[in-house]
C-alpha cells in the first residue's frame, strides 16, 4: 500500500502519480526539466548515463533523484522507447502563484508501441502494438498501427504464434500477466520480443466485442467476419484499453477493422526470415538485406508499404498479377517518366502519419504545412499517374490510383488560406496562421507590429531628452521592457526613470510611460498568441473530419511510390515479369541472388546465373560440392525469387514459372549462432521437425547440410531419412544441400530426386570455383583435391588418397547391408524407441529421473525447458515401444525387424 505519511507535499503528489505509472519511467515536471525520483532516477541513470543525486529529506531519507533538460526531452524519449521503457510524461498544469505543489497532470505516456511522434519512430517501418492471449487453445491476436489507425484481428493455432510475430514484427506486445500457453511464450521469447503485462481480466471477449462495435460505431462484426473470433476479441479489449490509456483520449482515427487469415498468404515462417534475409541480415542489421537492396522508394509511406508487401506474399495470385501488369505498364513507356514521378514523390509528405496526428490532436505546424503543399500538388501528380497508365487497360493500378488521388478541393484552399507560407515549428512561438485569414488576429498583430516602430522612437526620443548615446529600450521575459543604461550614463538619467534592476556594468529603468505601453503591448501579444492556438484547433477540428479520406489518399500515394520503386529496381537491375501457372512449377532461367549479386558487382565481380527445374515430375534436387561452391546462395536466391514473384515485384531471371505456393521453409545451420553444440543440435532437429509436420506439394523446402551436427552415423542417418520423408511424404518442392556423399543415391532409386552439383575447377595451383550448377553428384575426391593444391606435403595427400580408396572400397563391401533410403515398417510407431529392452528402458527412466532432480527449475527460460522436455521425451521409451521384461511378454520381446 501506498505510504504517504511524512512525505513532503511535493513527493506525495509524485508518490501518487507514480502510483498510478507503476511499469513506467515517470518524468516529472520541475521548471526547466523533467526530474525521476527513487528506483526511476536510479534505472534512468543506468540507461542514460544520466547523473545521479540527491536534494533534500523526504520521510527523513534523501531523495535520490536525476534529470533531464525540458528541451532535449526528445532525445532521451527515443533512447528509452529503443530499449523498451516506457515512460509518463507529467507536466504542470497548475497556476504557479497557487499555494502548495503545483497541480501535474500525466498528459501522455509513451511506450515502444504507441509512439505517434514522427522524431520517435523509424521513418521506413510501422510501430505496431499487438495484444495477444490464448483462449480455449485458439491464439487470438488483435494489432493496432496507431500512426497509420489501421487495427487488424487475427485468430490462429498457438503453434502458428511465431509464423503470425515474425510476420507482423510488433514493437510491443500485450499479453495476460498469467499466460501460460507454451508455445506463444516461446514464440515471444525466441523472437525476442517487448512484453508488457496486462491484468488478465483485460482479455475478455464479451469486453472486446463491446469495445470494438463501439470503437467502429456498428451494432455488429459481421460485416468484419470478426464475429466467431472471440481469442482475437479478447486481445482486442486489452488492445483498445492500452491504446486508449496510453494517449489518454479516444481514438478516432481508427475507423476500420480487417481480419487477417493466414491461408491467405505464403507461410514464411521466422526462421526463413531471417534465412533468407528478408528484413534483417543473420547479425541483426538492416543492411545488406532483400529489403535494403529493394527499397529506393521516394516515401517513408512507400518504403513502409513496400515492407508489408515483402513480408506478406499473398498465395492468391491475382494481386500479385496486377503489381506485374503495373511494373509491365510503366516499363514500356520512357524512363524519364518514371524518374519524373519518383521526383515528385520525394516532396510528399507523409499524409499516412499526419493524418493520424490530426487525429489524435498532436499535430505540429510545419506538418500541416507539408500536408497543404502535398494536397496542392495532387493535381499534377494525378496527370503524371495517368499519362503513365495503360489506356487500353481503364481497370489496371495506374487508373485505379489515379482516381484515388484525389482529395475534396477546399481542404487544399483552407490550409492555404489558413497557414502562413512559413510557420514557426512550435505553435507557441506564434507565426503560424497566415495575415488576413482572421480579422481579429490581424488587429492584434497590427498592434504587436507598431509597438517595434513605438519603441524604436521612444529609444530615439529618450536618447535625445538625456544625451546618453547609447541608452537602449529593451525587452526580456522575465522584466518586460526597461530602458538601460550603462554604468558611464547613470549620472545623467533624469528623474522619472526608476531603477528596477541593478546588472555589472549597467542600471535598468521603467518610466510611466514604458509601464503604460508594456501593459498595452504585452497582453496584445498575449491576446494574438491566444487567438492563434484558438484558430489552429478549429483547423484541425476541420482537418478531423477528413482523416478518413486522407488515410485513403496516403494508402494510394504508398501503393505509387511502392510501384514506382519496384519498377525503377526491375529496371536497374535487370529483373523479369515471373508467369503464374496452375500446374506444379518452380522453373527458374538465369537466376541470381540480387543481394550477393550487388555485392559482388561493387568489387567488379560478376554472378554466376544458374537455372532451377522443379515441377510435378522432379520435386527434389539433391545439392553437393565443396565448400564455398555456391549451394547456399543457390538455395537461397531460388526461395529469394519465389517470394518477389510472389509480393507482385519482378525477379531476377531471365525467366520465371511459378505453380501455386502455400509456404517457403528453411532449414539452414549458422553454426556461429548459438553458444553451445547441444542446443544447436537441438535447434536444427527442431527446425526439421517442423518442416516435416508443415510442408505440403506446394512448399518449398530449403535443407541446408542437415545433420551436420551429430556424429558421422547419426547425421548421415538422419539426412537420408529426412530426404526420404520430403520425397515420399510431403513431395515439397525440396532443395537438399548436403556433405554426405552417400545422399547422391537417393537419386538413383527415388523417381522424383535428381542430383545436382555446383562446380569448381582446377588452375594451375588453385581451385576456382564456378559457382555453375551442373547435373549429376560432385566428385568425391574433391577434398584430397583441395588439399593437394593448398600445399599439403606429398606423403599426406598420399596417405590420405589411400585411406579414401580404402573407405570407399569398406563402405562399397557393406552397402549390401545397409540401405540408406528404405522406410522402415510403416505398422510400426515412428514415436516409437523400438531398440530399448526394459532393462535399458529402466536405465534410462532412472537417468531421466536423475536430471530432473538435479536441475535448477527457476534458472531455465521457457525455450531451455522445452528443449529439455523434447530430449527427455525422445530419450524415454514412450508407451507402445516401452517393453515389458522379456520373461513376462515374451511375444513383444522381439525388437522390431
Ligand atoms: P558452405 O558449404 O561452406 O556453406 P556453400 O557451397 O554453401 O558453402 P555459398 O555460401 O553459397 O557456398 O557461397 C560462398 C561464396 O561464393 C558466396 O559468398 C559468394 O561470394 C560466392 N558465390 C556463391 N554463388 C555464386 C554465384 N552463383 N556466382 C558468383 N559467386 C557466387
Amino acid at each position: 500500500m501506498l505510504t504517504l505519511e511524512g512525505h513532503t507535499p511535493m513527493m506525495q503528489q509524485y508518490l501518487r502519480i507514480k502510483a498510478d505509472h507503476p511499469h513506467s519511467l515517470v518524468f516529472y515536471r520541475m521548471g526547466d526539466f523533467y526530474e525521476l525520483f527513487y528506483d526511476d532516477a536510479r534505472r534512468a541513470h543506468r540507461l542514460l548515463d544520466i547523473t545521479l543525486t540527491s536534494r533534500g529529506q523526504s520521510q527523513g531519507e534523501p531523495v535520490v533523484m536525476a534529470g533531464v533538460p525540458v528541451n532535449a526531452l526528445e532525445g532521451y524519449l527515443a533512447k528509452l522507447i529503443r530499449m523498451g521503457e516506457s515512460v509518463a510524461i507529467a507536466e504542470q498544469v497548475g497556476d504557479a502563484q497557487a499555494k502548495g505543489p503545483m497541480a501535474r497532470k500525466v498528459t501522455r505516456v509513451v511506450t515502444p508501441g504507441t509512439v505517434t511522434d514522427q522524431a520517435l519512430m523509424d521513418d521506413d517501418r510501422n510501430t505496431v502494438l499487438l495484444s495477444a492471449t490464448v483462449l480455449r487453445g485458439q491464439l487470438g491476436l488483435a494489432w493496432l498501427t496507431l500512426s497509420s489507425g489501421q487495427l487488424t484481428l487475427a485468430q490462429a493455432t498457438p503453434d502458428e504464434a511465431a509464423s503470425w510475430l515474425a510476420r507482423i514484427q510488433p514493437a510491443e506486445v500485450l499479453t495476460p500477466a498469467d499466460l501460460q500457453d507454451p508455445a506463444l511464450t516461446l514464440a515471444l521469447e525466441g523472437l525476442g520480443l517487448q512484453r508488457t503485462q496486462r491484468p488478465t481480466w483485460h482479455f475478455d471477449s464479451a469486453l472486446g466485442a463491446r469495445k470494438l462495435c463501439a470503437q467502429l460505431d456498428v451494432a455488429s462484426l459481421v460485416g468484419y467476419g470478426a464475429e466467431a473470433m472471440p481469442a482475437s476479441q479478447a486481445a482486442a479489449a486489452a488492445l483498445l484499453d492500452y491504446a486508449e490509456h496510453t494517449q489518454a483520449q479516444a481514438l478516432s482515427h481508427v475507423r476500420a477493422l480487417s481480419v487477417a487469415r493466414g491461408d491467405d498468404l505464403i507461410d514464411l515462417p521466422p526462421t526463413t526470415l531471417r534465412n533468407l534475409e528478408v528484413v534483417q541480415t543473420l547479425r541483426g542489421e538492416k543492411q545488406p538485406t532483400l529489403l535494403s537492396l529493394l527499397d529506393t522508394c521516394s516515401s517513408g509511406m512507400g518504403s513502409r508499404m513496400l515492407r508489408h508487401w515483402l513480408l506478406h506474399p499473398l498465395r492468391d495470385r491475382q494481386q500479385a498479377t496486377h503489381r506485374h501488369d503495373a511494373l509491365t505498364t510503366v516499363l514500356a513507356k520512357p524512363v524519364a517518366m518514371l524518374a519524373q514521378l519518383r521526383e515528385r514523390l520525394r516532396h510528399v509528405a507523409d499524409v499516412e502519419r499526419i493524418a493520424a496526428r490530426i487525429a489524435l490532436r498532436q499535430s505540429r505546424p510545419r506538418e500541416l504545412t507539408g500536408l497543404r503543399d502535398t494536397l496542392g500538388g495532387l493535381p499534377a501528380l494525378r496527370d503524371m499517374v495517368k499519362a503513365l497508365g495503360d489506356s487500353a487497360s481503364p481497370d489496371g493500378l495506374w487508373s485505379t490510383l489515379a482516381q484515388d488521388l484525389v482529395l475534396d478541393g477546399t481542404l487544399a484552399q483552407h490550409l492555404q488560406a489558413a497557414l502562413a507560407d512559413t510557420p514557426s515549428v512550435l505553435l507557441r512561438d506564434g507565426g503560424v496562421m497566415a495575415d488576413g485569414f482572421d480579422a481579429e488576429l490581424d488587429e492584434l498583430r497590427q498592434i504587436a507590429h507598431h509597438s517595434d516602430q513605438y519603441l524604436l522612437a521612444m529609444e530615439a526620443r529618450e536618447r535625445a531628452r538625456t544625451g546618453i548615446a547609447n541608452l537602449r529600450v529593451q525587452y526580456n521575459k522575465v522584466h518586460g521592457f526597461f530602458i538601460e543604461v550603462t554604468a558611464s550614463g547613470v549620472d545623467r538619467v533624469p528623474a522619472d526613470y526608476q531603477r528596477r534592476q541593478t546588472m555589472k556594468n549597467a542600471e535598468r529603468y521603467i518610466t510611466p510611460e514604458l509601464k503604460a505601453f508594456e501593459d498595452k503591448a504585452l497582453s496584445a501579444q498575449e491576446r494574438s498568441l491566444a487567438r492563434e492556438r484558438a484558430l489552429f484547433e478549429a483547423l484541425l477540428d476541420e482537418l478531423a473530419k477528413h482523416v478518413g479520406p486522407l488515410l485513403r489518399l496516403a494508402q494510394a500515394l504508398a501503393t505509387l511510390d511502392t510501384l514506382a520503386c519496384l519498377a525503377e529496381r526491375a529496371t536497374t537491375l535487370s529483373w523479369t515479369r515471373p508467369a503464374f501457372v496452375q500446374h506444379p512449377s518452380v522453373v527458374i532461367e538465369g537466376g541470381r541472388h540480387p543481394v550477393v549479386e550487388s555485392r559482388l558487382a561493387e568489387s567488379g565481380a560478376a554472378f554466376m546465373a544458374n537455372d532451377c527445374r522443379l515441377d510435378a515430375k522432379t520435386r527434389m534436387l539433391v545439392i553437393t560440392g565443396p565448400n564455398m561452391g555456391g549451394k547456399s546462395t543457390f538455395m537461397r536466391q531460388v526461395a529469394i525469387i519465389v517470394l518477389l514473384a510472389s509480393m507482385g515485384s519482378f525477379v531476377p531471371a531471365t525467366a520465371c514459372v511459378l505453380g501455386p505456393m502455400d509456404a517457403i521453409h528453411t532449414r539452414i545451420g549458422a553454426a556461429d549462432d548459438l553458444a553451445n553444440a547441444r542446443s544447436t543440435f537441438m535447434v536444427e532437429m527442431s527446425e526439421a521437425a517442423a518442416i516435416l509436420h508443415a510442408a505440403t506439394e506446394q512448399s518449398l523446402v530449403l535443407m541446408d547440410e542437415i545433420g551436420r551436427g551429430t556424429s558421422t552415423y547419426d547425421g548421415l542417418a538422419i539426412a537420408a531419412a529426412v530426404a526420404t520423408h520430403l520425397h515420399e511424404r510431403n513431395r515439397a518442392f525440396t532443395l537438399f544441400a548436403t556433405h554426405y556423399f552417400e545422399l547422391t543415391e537417393l537419386a538413383t532409386t527415388h523417381p522424383r530426386a535428381i542430383n545436382v552439383h555446383v562446380s569448381a575447377a582446377e588452375q594451375g595451383r588453385h581451385v576456382v570455383f564456378l559457382h555453375e550448377i551442373q547435373a549429376g553428384p560432385a566428385s568425391r575426391s574433391f577434398g584430397v583435391h583441395v588439399a593437394r593444391l593448398a600445399g599439403m606435403p606429398a606423403s599426406v595427400v598420399r596417405h590420405a588418397r589411400t585411406t579414401l580408396a580404402q573407405l570407399e572400397e569398406s563402405e562399397r563391401a557393406q552397402s549390401t547391408q545397409v540401405s540408406l533410403f528404405d522406410e522402415p515398417d510403416p505398422s510400426i510407431d515412428e514415436n516409437a524407441t523400438g531398440t530399448l529392452n526394459a532393462d535399458e528402458a529402466a536405465a534410462s527412466a532412472q537417468a531421466v529421473a536423475a536430471e530432473i532432480m538435479a536441475l535448477d527449475a527457476d534458472g531455465l527460460s521457457a525455450r531451455e525447458a522445452l528443449e529439455l522436455v523434447y530430449r527427455w521425451q525422445s530419450a524415454l521409451p514412450s508407451k507402445a515401444g516401452a517393453q515389458p521384461p522379456r520373461d513376462a511378454h515374451p511375444r513383444l520381446a522381439q525388437p522390431p525387424e
